[in-house]
């Protein structure tokens, strides 16, 4: 399992994840999203910023399901998926997670012919407060 490695920058969120919220930095002058956290806002070029709560809720925006040759740990744990959401509260933000059948669910647990691109998903912390995803109509 691999561990978030965290900075300066993007400690709040995995914060609040440890808690069960989905935070987005945005701007405080002029309210955009940003991801991955960073110092300055890219549209208005303010340092000042927040971290706004999100519903967690989302859509796969695309997907993969990685084959080997792969790492050791991964090849072990094959076929997975990695998806990339879309926040339906933030649509320009995405974040890229693996989809699971619950919180503490095997990276595996869900068959790959399940996903779909512009399937709704929920975020799902589990215990770590890594932040991971599960279908809302399973
Ligand atoms: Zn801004």
């Amino acid at each position: 399992m691999l561990s978030p490695v965290t900075d300066p920058d993007g400690a709040p969120f995995w914060q609040y994840a440890a808690q069960g919220e989905l935070r987005v930095q945005t701007c405080a002058d002029c309210g955009e999203p940003r991801f991955p956290p960073r110092p300055c806002c890219p549209h208005c070029q303010s340092f000042a910023s927040a971290w706004r709560r999100t519903s967690g809720q989302g859509r796969v925006w695309s997907y993969v399901v990685p084959h080997p040759p792969l790492l050791p740990g991964y090849a072990e744990r094959a076929p997975y998926n990695v998806v990339v959401v879309e926040l339906t509260d933030a649509p320009r933000i995405r974040l890229v997670g693996n989809l699971v059948t619950g919180p503490d669910a095997p990276l595996d647990s869900l068959a790959p012919d399940r996903i779909r691109i512009g399937a709704k998903v929920q975020a799902v912390f589990d215990t770590t407060g890594l932040v991971r995803w599960a279908l809302e109509r399973p």
